[in-house]
């Protein structure tokens, strides 16, 4: 097994992963709240630890890979009474718009998609070990609250310090809590709420004890990875720790890893800021063809732990190289044959890939045996590309196919459209719109008098 190293959040240190038990890889990813449709900045976390399934299981690792469905939430019932619909049928609705749009993105399927809803057992089961260590209270109004204060542990994963923090909360101090950073572990019920049965009262769970549940029923504690984006580190993967630490006296995660975020304008991409667009739109408005993996491409591109910027050129530079890998594959037909990881340029790869998921350098070895396989027109070269896509899921479409459907643009229409960008000084526009002709082979020549010609390539 070749030394993988990975960034460890909670040692802040690059360190080689030793999984529990060899050869397997148990990985749990927080996933989304299911009220709307998801968002790039998600799908960025989403197609993050897909890259990191995939080169771990071409790696040799058997992994199981769980990612969360949060189906009880106020968010969740606040957009259902807004919607005049009910819970279960806004949750069922957006699972399968979830769906859809992880398969349009090439995203691997986990193995486990455990939803809290049908998990509230297990939860009840951890608070009530919590509560019988005093790492659990019931409150005045109802509710079970997490002692923050008796579990030594905590502040470890974000480094924060408990004095700091409570300095900091500036929400006023809620009276059922003895300390304003206990969080809640079961809300007692309220009317017009989901409720479950069970012995502190009918209420339903907190955020954060769906996430230390599921992640014990389906891979058992401790296990080695566990995964989401960077703003899960406090609170939510801090109350985690406590949890699951707290109710089971054993280590609960080897490594915790956090993907930065997805920015529009240097601020993160947010359904509250507002600033999103969501995953199906910016599908949608791409070539079906190459639409997800136009998007898979832009998404890791950038280092993983780097923040990255959205926009729409960037996303329009990622198809124009992926044309470029695809044209390449249509010139030269690749030749099946298995990885040798001694070749220069998977080695170098794989190299990229074990240094913490290196996809920038891993991309840079792409590029350089892409040039390498136009100068020799080597089947066999091209072969070694075509693998190495395949073990972060890209370039496995049909080359043909894929550069065809850049072509079935409509030119005409689209020069038009250039020219009257132009006319009303919509410069960036314009230029976007001679890109994506360049990009199809289309070659534009603008004439004196306002007028353009174009021809294919
Ligand atoms: P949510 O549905 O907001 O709970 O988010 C689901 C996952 O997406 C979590 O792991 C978040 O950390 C992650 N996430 C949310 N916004 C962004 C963003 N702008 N960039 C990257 N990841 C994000
Ligand atoms: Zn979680």
């Amino acid at each position: 097994m070749p030394p993988l190293r990975i960034y460890n959040t909670l040692t802040r240190t690059k360190e080689t992963f030793a999984p529990l038990v060899p050869g397997k890889v148990g990985m749990y990813v927080c996933g989304p709240t299911v009220y709307d449709y998801f968002h790039v900045g998600n799908a960025r976390t989403f197609t993050v630890f897909d890259m990191v399934v995939r080169w771990l299981r071409a790696s040799g690792y058997a992994v199981t890979y769980v990612r969360n469905v949060t189906d009880v939430d106020d968010k969740i019932m606040d957009r259902a009474r807004a919607n005049g619909e009910t819970i279960e049928a806004l949750t069922a609705r957006m699972i399968g718009a979830l769906e859809e749009d992880c398969a349009r993105l090439g995203l691997v399927k986990p193995d486990r998609e455990p939803r809290a809803t049908r998990n509230i057992d297990a939860m009840l089961d951890l608070i009530a070990m919590l509560e019988k260590k005093g790492l659990a209270y019931r409150a005045s109004n109802g509710d079970v609250f997490y002692s923050v204060r008796d579990f030594p542990g905590y502040g470890k994963l974000s480094r924060r310090n408990l004095d700091e923090l409570r300095a900091g909360e500036r929400v006023a101090v809620d009276d059922a809590k003895r300390d304003p950073l206990d969080f809640a572990l079961w809300k007692a019920a309220k009317p017009g709420e989901p409720a479950w049965p069970s012995a502190f009262g009918a209420g339903r769970p907190g955020w954060h004890i769906e996430c230390s549940a599921m992640s014990c029923r389906e891979l058992g504690v401790p296990f080695d990875i566990h995964g989401g984006g960077w703003d899960l580190q406090f609170p939510h993967h801090e109350n985690e720790i406590a949890q699951s630490e707290g109710a089971l006296d054993r280590p609960y995660v080897g490594c915790w890893m956090h993907s930065a975020f997805l920015n529009m304008a240097h601020e993160k991409m947010s359904k509250s800021l507002g600033n999103f667009h969501t995953t199906r739109e910016v599908l949608d408005s791409l070539d079906g063809v190459q639409g997800g993996e136009q998007l898979r491409y832009f998404l890791l591109h950038g280092h993983y732990r780097s923040p990255l910027s959205y926009g729409r050129d960037s996303l329009d530079d990622a198809g124009n190289t992926l044309r470029g890998f695809y044209a390449t594959l249509r010139e030269v037909p690749p030749e099946a044959a298995a990885l040798d990881w001694t070749q220069p340029h998977a080695a170098r790869f794989r190299d990229a890939m074990d240094d913490d998921f290196d996809t920038p350098a891993a991309f840079a070895v792409m590029h350089e045996l892409r040039g390498e396989v136009n100068r020799s027109r080597s089947g066999e070269l091209s072969g070694v590309l075509r693998a190495l896509g395949a073990t972060i899921g890209l370039l496995q479409a049909d080359p043909a196919a894929f550069m065809q459907g850049a072509v079935t643009l409509d030119v005409a229409a689209l020069v038009e459209e250039r020219i009257a960008a132009r006319k009303a000084r919509e410069f960036a526009r314009a230029d976007r719109i001679r890109r994506q002709l360049e990009a199809a082979g289309v070659a534009l020549e603008d004439k004196p008098d306002g007028t353009t010609e174009w021809r294919r390539k």
